[in-house]
C-alpha cells in the first residue's frame, strides 16, 4: 500500500512536467502537492488514446532516459507511440515474467515464440521475460509459412507457444489438413496475447493439440496480466497500474481505465481503455492480486447494424460453439443504403440442410439479422491484419476493403 502510494505521488510530479498533463493540473490548479491518497487521482481528468496520439512528447514523463519506441496501430487503426526509458523496459518485462509464471511457464520450458519481433513491443517483451525466467526461446517472430513455423516447433521440441490463439488454430488445421495429428507435437502450453478468446474456440484449440491454453491481456500504453490455473479471469499487477472503472452498468461492467504507476516514459493517467469488462476481486489460487473479468469487446467494435448493437465477441464464441466449423468471416455490408451481413465459413464435414439451419439460428440468435450464408473451401478466407480480423465493416473505410471485395468476388 505505502509502494503505491509512494509511487503514484512521484507519477503525479512527473507528469506535473509534462506538456499534456501540466497544462490540464494548471487548469484545474492542481499541485502535485494536492495528491495526498490515491482517491485523489480523481481529480485528474479522464483521458483517451486521442490525447497520446496527438503529441507522443508531451505525454512522456522523463523523456532524456527515454531509450527506445515502440508503435502499435491498436484495433483502431490509428498508431499510438509509446516511449520508453531503461525503467519502464524494466517494469514491462516483470510485469511480464509474472504472466509466463501464472500461465505455467517455467525455466524447464523451451518457448516458441511468433509473436513479431519489430515496432509491436511484444515479440520483445515476452522474450526478455522468458529470458529472466531462464526458458529457452526459440525467437521465430513472424516467418511467411505456417509449414516454417511447425518444422521450427519440431526441430526444437517446443514445449511452449507464444502468439495469437487465431494463429494457433490455423497451424493446427494445417496439420490436420496434411493428415498428421496437432498432439504429437511436444506442446504442452500456449500463452495467448492479442484478441479476446471465447471459451467455445479455446476449447477448440485446447483438444486440437491437447494442451492447456492460458490468456494474456495487456496495452501497450499501459502493461500486462495475465490468468493463473484457475481460469477465473486476468491477474492485474496493482502494484504497477491502477485500475478503475468508468461508465458502470447495473452488472459492474464498464470501461477499463487505467494509471501507470510506476514508469517514467509515456505516463498513462487515467487512460479509457475502451476495453470493456469488470473487476472481480480475489482468485480462488489466493494469490494477491485482484482480478478483471476477460475482455470480451473494445467498445469500439459493438457494430450497430440494422439498428441493433452487434458483438463480434458473441458471433465469435456462438460460432465456434459448431463442432463443424474451422473458419469464418462475417461482412457487413451497405446495399443502396440498406445494411447487409454475409457469414463465408469452412467447414470439417460437408454441409447440410441441418447444419445450414444451425449456423443461420446461431448468427440470427447473436444479431437478429437475417444473413446469407455462404460455405468456402478451406484456406480460401484471406488472413486480415496482423491478429487475422474475422469481423469487417465495409460500411465504414476499410484499410482490408480491396482484399475483402477480391475475395467476396473469387468465392
Ligand atoms: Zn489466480
Amino acid at each position: 500500500m505505502e509502494q503505491r502510494l509512494t509511487r503514484f505521488k512521484n507519477t503525479i510530479k512527473l507528469a506535473y512536467k509534462t506538456k499534456f498533463y501540466g497544462a490540464e493540473m494548471r487548469k484545474r490548479n492542481l499541485k502535485p502537492e494536492d495528491f495526498k491518497s490515491i482517491d485523489d487521482l480523481k481529480k485528474m481528468p479522464i483521458i483517451s488514446k486521442k490525447d497520446i496520439v496527438k503529441d507522443f512528447w508531451a505525454v512522456i514523463g522523463d523523456p532524456k532516459n527515454v531509450y527506445k519506441f515502440h508503435t502499435t496501430s491498436g484495433t483502431s487503426g490509428t498508431p499510438t507511440v509509446v516511449g520508453f526509458t531503461y525503467n519502464d523496459w524494466d517494469v514491462y518485462v516483470e510485469q511480464n515474467v509474472r504472466c509466463l509464471k501464472l500461465a505455467g511457464i517455467d525455466k524447464n520450458d523451451i518457448v516458441y515464440n511468433s509473436t513479431p519481433y519489430g515496432m509491436f513491443f511484444a515479440g520483445f517483451v515476452v522474450h526478455d521475460a522468458a529470458k529472466a525466467l531462464g526458458a529457452k526461446i526459440i525467437p521465430a517472430g513472424r516467418l511467411s509459412t505456417g509449414k516454417q513455423h511447425l518444422d521450427l516447433m519440431k526441430l526444437f521440441n517446443a514445449t511452449v507457444f507464444i502468439g495469437i490463439p487465431q494463429y494457433l488454430l490455423k497451424l493446427g488445421y494445417y496439420l490436420q489438413d496434411n493428415d498428421k495429428d496437432p498432439r504429437e507435437y511436444s506442446l504442452k502450453k500456449a500463452y495467448v496475447l492479442g484478441e479476446p478468446l471465447p471459451e467455445s474456440k479455446r476449447k477448440k484449440i485446447e483438444e486440437m493439440w491437447d494442451i492447456d491454453v492460458r490468456i494474456g491481456y495487456g496495452l501497450s500504453e499501459v502493461g500486462a496480466g495475465a490468468e493463473c490455473e484457475e481460469k477465473m479471469g486476468i491477474h492485474w499487477p496493482t502494484d504497477h497500474i491502477l485500475v478503475e472503472i468508468i461508465n458502470e452498468d447495473s452488472s459492474g461492467k464498464g470501461e477499463l481505465c487505467y494509471t501507470t504507476i510506476s514508469k517514467t516514459g509515456t505516463l498513462a493517467i487515467r487512460f479509457a481503455s475502451g476495453d470493456h469488462s469488470r473487476i472481480i476481486g480475489k482468485c480462488a489460487c489466493g494469490r494477491d492480486s485482484i482480478l478483471i473479468d476477460y475482455i470480451e469487446e473494445r467498445l469500439d467494435d459493438l457494430t450497430k447494424i440494422k439498428g441493433t448493437l452487434i458483438s463480434p465477441f458473441t458471433i465469435e464464441s456462438e460460432l465456434f460453439k459448431i463442432n463443424e466449423i474451422r473458419n469464418y468471416l462475417f461482412v457487413v455490408d451497405s446495399n443502396r443504403g440498406l445494411d447487409e451481413t454475409r457469414l463465408y465459413v469452412e467447414l470439417y464435414s460437408e454441409m447440410d440442410r441441418k447444419l445450414m439451419t444451425k449456423i443461420k439460428s446461431v448468427i440470427s440468435a447473436s444479431t437478429s439479422i437475417n444473413t446469407t450464408v455462404k460455405v468456402i473451401e478451406k484456406d480460401l478466407i484471406p488472413i486480415i491484419g496482423r491478429k487475422g480480423k474475422r469481423f469487417i465493416d465495409l460500411r465504414k473505410k476499410n484499410a482490408y476493403e480491396n482484399v475483402i471485395r477480391k475475395f467476396e468476388k473469387s468465392v
